[in-house]
């Protein structure tokens, strides 16, 4: 399994995962000519997408679904968030209810959703699973994380998740108060300490590869997130680059 973060943050977030000769996106955040060009970068060709599966429909995750469209790709997102994405060709639509699964091919077996808390109909979360020895989580915006999703999350050897936010800087920010309110609300987005807490939870030392991504430029430091995490890990014994490898994207 290859994994190529394209873009994340709220300018935009699109992960590419490849196995064999399938390509799947999870989210199509950016412009649609920047995933053309860095796909191309990373040695993929566009007309190589097999399906994008898409989180939730906010426009750094669906800005360039156009892709779609060009290339014929299906478009699997929950159902309620079919209300907010527009522009894509209907015959290319695809409706996930909660915890479905999904097949793409023979090289990435299974694609399956879990729920979400955030400000959108029906967000979700994916996991990746090749060949029943790799297993990719996927959690982006959400407010918290709950047992269900650490249970959907369980034995993931790689997982890309959120780091969105300090909450101190958050309330000295000069965002007005109802945009700290929702940042900070249990529908908006991961503090460092929530994505820290979380992967001490999941994290059991096997080498697991960690990625912290969709970090809020004005109220969060690169430095801040990794420390927050690798302090949470090693409490249970665990150290950044022995026991697991955690890198922020
Ligand atoms: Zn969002
Ligand atoms: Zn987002």
């Amino acid at each position: 399994m290859k994994i190529d973060i394209l873009a994340s943050g709220s300018g935009g977030n699109c992960i590419s995962v490849s196995s064999g000769s399938t390509v799947i996106l999870v989210d199509a955040g950016i412009a649609k000519t920047k995933i053309e060009k860095r796909l191309l970068e990373v040695g993929i060709r566009p007309d190589e997408i097999a399906a994008i599966f898409v989180t939730h429909a906010h426009a750094d995750h669906i800005k360039g679904l156009p892709l779609a469209n060009k290339y014929r790709i299906p478009v699997y997102a929950g159902e309620g968030e079919w209300r907010e994405i527009h522009g894509v060709d209907d015959e290319l639509r695809r409706n996930l209810e909660h915890n479905d699964c999904v097949t793409v091919s023979l090289d990435i077996l299974f694609v399956e959703n879990f729920r979400t808390y955030h400000d959108a109909f029906d967000p979700c979360g994916y996991t990746v699973e090749v060949n029943g020895d790799m297993k990719l989580s996927i959690c982006l915006d959400t407010g918290h994380v709950d047992s269900d999703m650490l249970e959907a999350m369980a034995d993931s050897t790689h997982i890309i998740i959120e780091a969105n936010h300090d909450p101190d800087l958050v309330e000295a920010s000069d965002y007005p108060d109802s945009v700290k309110t929702r940042i900070l609300s249990d529908i908006g987005h991961l503090s460092n300490q929530q994505t820290a807490d979380a992967l001490s939870r999941l994290i059991r030392g096997r080498g697991e590869r960690i990625y912290l991504t969709h970090l809020s430029k004005s109220n969060n430091m690169p430095e801040l997130a990794l420390a927050t995490v690798e302090a949470a890990l090693r409490r249970k014994g665990f150290v950044n680059g022995k026991h697991y490898f955690c890198e922020v994207v």
